[in-house]
């Protein structure tokens, strides 16, 4: 057979796929489009705030801000204020509606030298397990910054089958998780699209999902949209900011479009927060500015 006729032939047995499916009008979408299954739980737009972003001192000050204006999740950070915090915080949600989202805060797996790299899993196992006990949802974790020591194969191979996996062993038995972060090409050569974080959460398997910050997302990804569903399930966690000068979303104007991104978010039944990561324009007041984000994303959620 000649390629003219293999095309030929390949056309044939195509079309002779798709005659049923054409016969029965009702297995496809309005005009022709696919038909979608909605997710089994109708998304949340639950908004969030770093633990640095949000005003007021004491923990339950924060807690009562949030509360008072319609957020439903916050950030809070890794190392040692994890650690000395855990009990005032966890005491500090009785009886609230929030959840806790992540802890975010540096980490590095890309050391050449074995004993530095052990020595950043032992660093997590103990944060893991005040995590574990705050019922929170995880830790995020961008496994290599800058210019890694390892060749990115190997730092892929023991990320997934060393380090990030004991990490995660550890975060399954807490009941949380480790949440990979993607980032831009001038943060990291490894790990920059969702979809390529979504294959190393399912690789390492049970504790470990992935995130996705819009932030980033502009830089690296072709449709928002697509990555979102290109890691599904796995997505547990957002970052948001404006997209031009990574403010307070608002700050950039017309840039602030995150529909797309939202409209992803709807179609994978997502449930996680949608964290503000970003800065505050000099000069200008930061409650308004929190206000007026916390109305345009939920104007841009019943849009998507
Ligand atoms: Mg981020």
């Amino acid at each position: 057979m000649n390629r003219r006729d293999f095309l030929t032939a390949s056309a044939v047995a195509g079309l002779a796929v798709c005659a049923p499916v054409k016969a029965h009008g009702e297995e496809s979408g309005a005009a022709g489009m696919p038909k979608l299954t909605p997710p089994a739980k109708p998304a949340k737009l639950n908004l969030s705030l770093q633990w640095g972003m949000i005003p007021g001192g004491a923990i339950n000050q924060k807690l009562d801000f949030l509360e008072a204006n319609g957020y439903q999740a916050f950030e809070i950070p890794t190392g040692d204020w994890l650690l000395k915090n855990t009990d005032e915080l966890e005491k500090a949600m009785n009886n609230r509606k929030l959840f806790i989202a992540t802890a975010c805060g540096p980490s590095d797996f890309s050391y050449a030298d074995e004993n530095r790299r052990n020595q950043e899993v032992e660093k997590f196992l103990p944060q893991i397990e005040k995590l574990g006990q705050l019922k929170a949802v995880g830790l995020i974790i961008c496994p290599a910054r800058g210019k890694p020591e390892l060749g990115l194969k190997e730092l892929r191979a023991d990320f997934v089958s060393n380090t990030g996996k004991r990490i995660s062993e550890k975060a399954a038995e807490c009941g949380t998780l480790i949440v990979l972060e993607p980032l831009r090409r001038n943060e990291t050569p490894f790990m920059r699209q969702v979809a390529d974080a979504a294959c190393i959460a399912r690789d390492i398997g049970k504790g470990c999902a992935v995130m996705a910050d819009f932030w980033h997302m502009a830089l690296e990804e072709t449709s928002f949209m697509g990555a979102v569903i290109s890691a599904g399930p796995l997505l547990k966690h957002v970052h948001i900011a404006s997209l031009r000068h990574r403010q307070i979303p608002g700050c950039d104007g017309d840039a602030d479009n995150y529909v797309d991104g939202f409209k992803g978010l709807k179609l994978i039944g997502y449930q996680g927060a949608v964290s503000l990561e970003g800065g505050v324009p000099k000069g200008q007041n930061k409650e308004e500015l929190l206000k007026r984000m916390c109305d345009l994303l939920r104007a841009q959620w019943e849009m998507a």
